[in-house]
């Protein structure tokens, strides 16, 4: 049984046949998505030698190694340019799923699709998507076990830039505003309040103006994004 946030992530992946998971530890993701037969082919891609193990070890046990290939490598390094027509990397933070991307720039001709879940700061990604040429085509944000996880799909090529704030709420996210955008917002705004009540009653210095300012940009953000609502 996949868990909903990584049926959500091989939701996404059609049209493509072939298709790498980037840090896929057990490699649940790839079997899923065989066995589904939604690829034909696939890639687990893992940097840690246990995670790399368990991906081997689960593969092995569910008769798929004709199918899915297990490379130890970090990042798209494990791949062959053109090797592939879609790449998923989920369960990471935002910035850490961007240097990914950004390190293995060279990979990603022949790459049609990118399917990325972020665990926090899914700005990182939408930034580098919108500054790399990929277009954002389709975004969910679905709450698990308390967790509010975003899944970004995003195809190559763009003719159209991201505003600000569609880059911090997600251009398709933040249009349909469903139960579990305004879960994950409605906390960032908790969050962001209760550190602002700490900076205020800190010392003053440069850095804390700094951070209040920005921290106060964003709640402003928060509530017009939420107040804006259809
Ligand atoms: N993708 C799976 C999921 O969503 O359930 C596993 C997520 S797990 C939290 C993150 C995995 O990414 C770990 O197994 C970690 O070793 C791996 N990882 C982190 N950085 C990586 C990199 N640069 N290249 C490949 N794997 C990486």
């Amino acid at each position: 049984q996949l868990s909903k946030r990584l049926e959500m992530v091989a939701s996404f992946i059609q049209p493509a046949r072939t298709f790498a998971d980037i840090g896929s530890d057990h490699a649940y993701l790839p079997c899923y998505a065989v066995k589904k037969k939604l690829v034909d082919r696939a890639v687990a891609g893992e940097v840690v030698e246990g995670p790399f193990q368990s991906a081997r070890r689960q593969v092995l046990l569910e008769g798929l190694s004709g199918q899915i290939d297990v490379r130890k490598g970090s990042g798209l390094a494990v791949l062959k340019t053109g090797e592939v027509e879609c790449v998923a990397i989920a369960g990471m933070g935002g910035p850490l799923i961007a240097s990914i991307l950004e390190d293995g720039k060279e990979k990603l001709p022949g790459v049609k699709k990118l399917v990325l879940q972020p665990n926090i700061a899914g700005h990182a990604i939408r930034g580098w998507l919108d500054a790399n040429n990929w277009t954002i085509e389709q975004e969910e944000i679905l709450e698990e076990d308390g967790k509010v996880y975003e899944v970004i799909s995003a195809a190559a090529g763009s003719s159209q830039r991201l505003s600000e704030k569609e880059i911090y709420f997600g251009p398709v996210l933040m249009k349909r505003q469903n139960e579990a955008f305004k879960l994950k917002w409605n906390r960032e705004l908790e969050q962001i309040k209760l550190v602002l009540s700490r900076l205020s009653a800190a010392q003053n210095n440069e850095s804390n103006e700094k951070k209040k300012h920005e921290l106060e940009q964003k709640k402003q953000w928060i509530k017009d994004v939420m107040n804006d609502e259809n």
